[in-house]
């Protein structure tokens, strides 16, 4: 069966977008390439089956080997995290958080998190998502000097403000964060605490940074960033959280689990204990500080001065760009990167005064220091000659001859 036969129009612009993956550079930091492994379960049987409910109890007739992949994926993920519970239902990362609000929030209760502007995520509650409306939302900002999180003052605003739980990880947030120091915070205030690793989890797993498992309540995460897995979320709790947390997805806000995709979950964690996963999540480091000072020799200002981890926001703000025309600019050459906010932004979210990079997804397909100092210097030329259309053109076909040097599936014929 070929889908070039059964659905010419779909297959079409499958071609566009494999073509388009396989001849630009991904820098957005949240993409990754999947495993042949992870593709293949994703597109299994195993989503002809529904399976609300939880193994042992589902609502569903014939789940028997439904259940043992589900167990299979959640004791897999406990022993990756050292965790006490695993949910591994969540569709994705914000159905992962809106369950643990769910769990033991009331609609109107108070919740402090890193401001969007700093770095957080918009479930964290933004007014304008789901977050925002049901709770009350307060927030702390990063430091304005140094751009960290400034420690002693998330504990002012929660001793002044009384929050029922904080939140805290990042989507745009170079630095280690101190899980340790905010669960202090979250005790002394009485609060629950959630950490968010969507983005950081491949780097948690890999002891590149540290775990916030035995301090959080809850903890949060994507499968498909640095952790390279299919699209979709996951929960880690303590034993206590256990029924409430799992009732809070079932019958709370999902129905049927993808089961295909648990299953992809389930390879995704024993990928993560492999000793190559690590050495993969080192290089992702490695990569994204070379292409870091590459950025700084080339005069940009990275928020922060720079780097722990896989990702960096560049503050455009003396090269006369916003980062809504960067991100179309670099498009056109063949670099997929995203606008980001920088702290207190002086511009509006769909503009931004910033960009934001990440090495995840090029580390994927095998580039090395050396390729990220080739990226930064087509990168700058992009931003200088943005007025040659000759020059960019020039930089375009240089960029996807490169890109193709580094297959994103090798054993691939075309
Ligand atoms: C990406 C992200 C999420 C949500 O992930 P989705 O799967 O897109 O819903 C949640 N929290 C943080 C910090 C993220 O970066």
């Amino acid at each position: 069966m070929s889908i070039r036969e059964t659905d010419p129009e779909v297959y079409r612009i499958l071609v566009k977008e494999q073509e388009k993956q396989r001849g630009t550079i991904g820098l957005i930091p949240s993409e990754n390439i999947v495993s042949k492994e992870v593709l293949r379960l994703s597109g299994s049987i195993f989503t002809n089956k529904y399976a609300e409910g939880y193994p042992g109890k589902r609502y569903y007739g014939g789940c028997k080997f439904i259940d043992e992949i589900e167990e299979l994926a959640i004791s897999r993920a406990c022993k990756l995290f050292s965790a006490e519970h695993a949910n591994v239902q969540p569709h994705s990362g914000s159905q992962a958080n809106m369950a643990c609000y769910f769990s033991v929030l009331k609609p109107g209760d108070k919740i402090l998190a890193m401001n969007v502007f700093s770095g957080g995520h918009l479930t964290h509650g933004l007014h304008s998502n789901f977050s925002g409306t049901f709770y009350n939302a307060v927030f702390y900002d990063v430091n304005r000097e140094s751009e960290t999180i400034d420690y002693e003052n998330v504990r002012e605003i929660a001793l002044k403000e009384k929050p029922r739980m904080l939140i805290c990880g990042a989507s745009s947030y170079s630095r280690i964060i101190d899980f340790g120091k905010l669960s202090v915070i979250a005790r002394e205030v009485g609060a629950y605490m959630l950490a968010d690793i969507a983005h950081i989890s491949g780097l948690v797993v890999a002891g590149l940074h540290p775990t916030p498992v035995p301090y959080a309540d809850f903890v949060t995460s994507t499968t498909h960033k640095t952790l390279r897995g299919p699209r979709g979320g996951f929960i880690l709790c303590k034993r206590e959280y256990h029924d409430k947390l799992d009732s809070s997805i079932i019958p709370g806000i999902q129905g049927g689990p993808l089961m295909h995709i648990i299953a992809a979950k389930a390879a995704t964690f024993r990928n993560a204990m492999k000793p190559a996963f690590a050495e993969y999540q080192k290089q992702i480091i490695i990569n994204s500080k070379k292409l870091c000072d590459a950025f700084k020799n080339r005069n940009y200002r990275i928020v922060s001065g720079g780097t722990d981890n896989h990702l960096m926001v560049v503050d455009l703000r003396n090269k006369g760009i916003t980062g809504s025309e960067f991100e179309t600019l670099l498009e056109s050459v063949g670099i997929i990167a995203n606008k980001n906010l920088i702290p207190f932004d002086p511009k509006p979210p769909r503009t931004t005064s910033g960009i934001r990079f990440g090495t995840p997804l090029v580390t994927s397909r095998g580039m090395k220091e050396r390729d990220m100092e080739t990226i930064a210097e087509w990168i700058d030329e992009t931003l200088k000659h943005r007025q040659n259309s000759r020059l960019l053109k020039e930089i375009a076909k240089k960029v996807r001859r490169f890109a193709r040097e580094f297959p994103i599936y090798p054993s691939d014929q075309t």
